[in-house]
């Protein structure tokens, strides 16, 4: 049992010794008796004495106590003592004696030292522990830092590592001692900062990117490195470390993305659609890519439109709308398709959002339908008319006397019929033959189309019969017309390969005003009845029914 307790003595100005407790006795080795009014120093000798009394007169004299460490040896065992100097002052402040206070802090200090320790082997766990490959070095360029991420990236054990000097830890990245990113911490060295991609500094940490040839058996590997300086508690550089990240698969990646954005660029700019892709801000769209037959429809090649914005091309209103409509794609996620007619032509487009960069882009495509909507307006137009006199055909004179009748039921308005029927045509095939026949069936086509209104409604109804609508007109009107087209058929001699030709028509007409309700079957039954009774009463006339009458009126 070593411990002897807490030192406890008194001491005046001039050190000698006013009292002491039996610890001191046992570490002065003698009784109290012996030690009053003597000097430590005689007593102890000059070491311990040193060790014990350590007085800072300022503060003493101040009236402040001080401290110290004092390492001693009891009974061969070292030990740690915290020596405290109270002074004590007479009433005029007079300092005149010293307390003192050992206390054997020796087991406190090892509990320290043992949790310094501790907390050593934790951060040397957590240090292990990261993801990241991590080393560092001291002054002296020593590695004391080696982490199992980094073992595992070079291969190198931190055993084997650990301790080494002279650039020994650049050789599994390199292939050679030389100098790397955490040696610019210690100081600047352009040419070594000229081996990475590009240096940034941030404060005390510096980053860069570069090419480690030696890394994975000699395959190389793109790293990000981040390099900071070690500290004391001083904020003395004591050190370097520096992180490093395998990034060559995050670079691969990158490598197939810009791949295949110039593989996408390509497509649009030799599209033979107007395709685009377009950054979209709620006011503005602006091109980053587009195709280069966009010439032919503004008169701008794609290339030359990159970094523009709508307004630079279309009217103030027109490119608000399609900023507007680019915004809504990309805020909405939606596809939209546009039917837009523009400078005389005509467009469908389809625009989209698509993902790039971690950014919602625009991309669509414009396709100029004029000619595809010609040739359907002449499809449709096909089927509207008769292909040999060109007249509308029966069924579209249906389409557009029903719309004509719904119109005369809506407003109340006269509306008038009339079938024509060529007289013995039938004997002018015989006589000529059909191509003939066909000859004056076109003229006469030709003739009732030239003496009647742009609105009326003239088709042909069957074989050599016409079918004519008459807007807004009475009966008697209409009598009129008849008979106009009577006169002007029968007066026509036709042009034929068989020479002249002249023919007859029976015409019936009906008229109907808003007095009276009529279908319109019964209204062309009605004028087929007055077109029956023409040419009962000998052809080559007009005979028409006043339905506001209600009765016949005869030849007009
Ligand atoms: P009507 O009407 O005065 O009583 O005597 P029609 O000879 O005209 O009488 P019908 O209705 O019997 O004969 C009509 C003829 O018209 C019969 C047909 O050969 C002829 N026809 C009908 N369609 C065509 C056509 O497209 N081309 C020619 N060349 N003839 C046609
Ligand atoms: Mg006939
Ligand atoms: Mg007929």
């Amino acid at each position: 049992m070593h411990a002897i307790g807490d030192l406890i003595w008194l001491q005046d100005v001039q050190g000698r010794c006013l009292d002491a407790n039996p610890a001191f006795e046992s570490l002065a080795r003698t009784e109290r008796m012996r030690l009053l009014g003597r000097c430590l120093e005689d007593v102890l000798g000059p070491r311990l004495a040193e060790a014990l009394w350590q007085p800072d007169w300022t503060a003493l004299q101040a009236g402040w106590p001080c401290t110290h460490e004092a390492r001693l040896t009891i009974a061969s065992v070292p030990c740690l003592y915290e020596i405290t100097h109270i002074p004590q002052r007479d009433g005029n402040g007079e300092l005149v004696r010293i307390q003192s206070l050992g206390r054997d802090i020796t087991q406190r200090h090892q509990q320290i030292e043992q949790s310094l320790r501790d907390s050593r082997r934790q951060l040397a766990d957590i240090i292990d522990f990261l993801p990241d490959a991590l080393l560092a070095i001291d002054r002296d360029k020593r590695v004391i830092i080696w982490n199992q991420a980094i073992a595992k990236i070079t291969g190198i054990p931190p055993e084997a590592m650990l301790g080494q000097g002279d650039y020994a830890y650049t050789i599994p990245f390199y292939g050679e001692r030389r100098p790397q990113l955490m040696d610019l911490v210690f100081g600047p060295d352009p040419e070594l900062e000229r081996r990475y991609a590009k240096v940034t500094r941030e404060g005390d940490t510096l980053t860069a990117e570069g090419f480690c040839n030696a890394l994975h058996d000699g395959r190389g590997a793109w790293i990000l490195a981040k390099a900071a300086p070690l500290r004391d508690a001083d904020g003395q550089v004591i050190g370097a470390m520096e992180v490093v990240r395998d990034i060559t698969e995050q670079r691969q990646a990158e490598e197939a993305l810009r791949q295949s954005e110039e593989v996408l660029a390509l497509f649009i700019r030799h599209s033979p659609i107007y395709a685009y892709i377009k950054e979209v801000t709620p006011t503005q769209s602006r091109v980053l890519q587009a195709s280069d037959n966009f010439e032919q429809m503004i008169g701008i090649r794609g290339s030359d439109m990159v970094g523009r914005c709508m307004d630079e091309f279309f009217p103030p209103e027109f490119a608000a709308k399609i900023s507007a409509d680019d915004w809504r794609v990309v805020t909405n996620g939606e596809l939209l398709r546009l039917d837009e007619d523009l400078g005389g032509r005509h467009y469908t487009s389809i625009k989209f959002p698509i993902a790039q960069g971690g950014r919602t882009l625009l991309a669509g495509y414009t396709i100029d339908i004029t000619e595809s909507k010609r040739l359907e307006e002449g499809l449709r137009q096909l089927t509207r008319l008769d292909p040999l006199t060109q007249l509308f055909n029966r069924r579209y004179f249906f389409t557009l006397a029903e719309q004509e009748y719904q119109r005369f039921r809506r407003y109340h308005r006269p509306m008038a019929l009339c079938m024509v029927d060529i007289d013995h045509f039938k004997s002018v095939n015989d006589r000529y033959g059909h191509l003939v026949g066909d000859t004056v069936l076109c003229a006469v086509a030709q003739t009732l189309h030239d003496n009647l209104r742009q609105v009326d409604i003239l088709a042909r109804y069957g074989g050599e019969e016409f079918v004519i609508l008459l807007p807004e007109t009475d009966l008697q009107t209409a009598c009129a017309s008849a008979e106009r087209l009577r006169l002007a058929v029968a007066e026509r001699r036709i042009e034929t390969a068989s020479g002249p030709i002249a023919v007859t028509l029976s015409l019936g007409v009906v008229a109907i005003d808003n007095g009276r309700s009529m279908t319109l079957e019964q209204l062309l039954d009605t004028a087929d009845q007055m077109l029956y009774r023409a040419k009962q009463a000998g052809r080559n006339r007009v005979e028409a029914w006043d339905l506001a009458c209600s009765q016949e009126a005869g030849g007009c």
